[in-house]
């Protein structure tokens, strides 16, 4: 088994994007908003200042062992455990895409920063971008998304149409739903009318599939959610993390196993779904790791949690 890498993890398989290796600029828990939603947890760094927050040369150098070593992947995919964008240099990653490899690349952003023309002119260059919007106005954006000072709903909104305009390429925005917050149809119409002046090419309807950072946040019923997308349109659809139908088993390494845990504390159920593996098969290869120290185990309800201490 081969170490995991700093900046890279997986590939793992995505419904939208195949084979999708992960690329992690900034260190855990970085981010422009601390989401009450948030996967890995509450984020101790809210942070809108943008910076070196790695490396750029270390990471441009494992992408280039990654590819020597013959690595594929359908899509490189900046994301992670926080918000990329706050990476000064991150759109040398689409630089370096472009003159080293024919593999699409893509950025997940929560739009903060999208208002700052010079994070735009960067993120154009992502053959995709996905942007999240799930509030309607400044009291549901802070209730939801507890973003760091200055970052508020009118710029987020400003940002993401400004990059509409800018952007060539395939947009999509992620809808966040929160049962009992913004799961209510009259406030999914408000965020709906929303979402229609950024003129997305695809709508993804999201909700809790994992611990939040904030107890008592759940996920809406999946009747609920498609009742929902209806009010998005056409270009709307239900999307949940762990929904891989369609995808071949993918072989499984310490190092795409170690790379996703250490940015998203998951369940063997949820862990054997994302590589879609038996179940039996993701369990050995957790205990594994757990026995050898590199992944701790803890109860969380009724469902034992995999994670790295970061
Ligand atoms: S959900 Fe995304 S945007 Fe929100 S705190 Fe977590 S990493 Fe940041």
């Amino acid at each position: 088994m081969t170490k995991a890498y700093d900046y890279l993890f997986g590939p793992v398989p995505s419904r939208r994007l195949g084979r999708s290796l992960g690329i992690d600029l900034i260190p855990f828990k970085t981010c422009t908003m601390n989401c009450t939603f948030c996967q890995p947890g509450e984020t101790p760094c809210v942070v809108s200042e943008r910076g070196d927050y790695v490396p750029m040369q270390d990471v441009l150098t494992e992408l280039s062992q990654w590819l020597e070593k013959g690595g594929q992947a359908d899509h490189l995919t900046l994301a992670g455990s926080g918000e990329p964008t706050l990476h000064i240099h991150f759109g040398d990653i689409f630089r370096w895409a472009k003159e080293h490899t024919d593999i699409a690349t893509v950025l997940l952003t929560n739009g903060a920063l999208l208002h700052d023309p010079d994070v735009r002119a960067d993120a154009v260059l992502a053959d995709k971008v996905k942007l999240t919007l799930s509030a309607w106005d400044e009291i549901s954006f802070q209730q939801i998304h507890r973003p760091a000072e200055g970052v508020t709903f009118d710029l987020l909104v400003k940002g993401e149409r400004a990059f509409r305009h800018e952007y060539l390429g395939e947009l999509s925005v992620e809808v966040f739903i929160i049962d009992g917050v913004n799961s209510q149809f009259s406030n999914v119409r408000k965020i709906a009318q929303i979402v229609q002046l950024i003129s997305p090419d695809r709508i993804d309807i999201n909700t809790v599939v994992r611990p939040p950072a904030v107890a008592g946040i759940g996920a809406s019923p999946e009747e609920h959610l498609q009742a929902i997308a209806e009010l998005f349109g056409p270009t709307a659809s239900v999307t949940t993390s762990f929904k891989k139908q369609g995808f071949q088993a993918m072989e499984i390494s310490e190092e795409a196993l170690l790379g996703l845990i250490k940015r998203h504390p998951a369940s063997c159920g949820q862990l054997a779904g994302e590589f879609n593996l038996p179940e039996d098969q993701m369990f050995k290869s957790l205990k594994y790791l757990v026995s050898t120290n590199r992944v701790m185990e803890e109860m969380r309800g009724t469902e034992a949690y995999f994670f790295c201490r970061n």
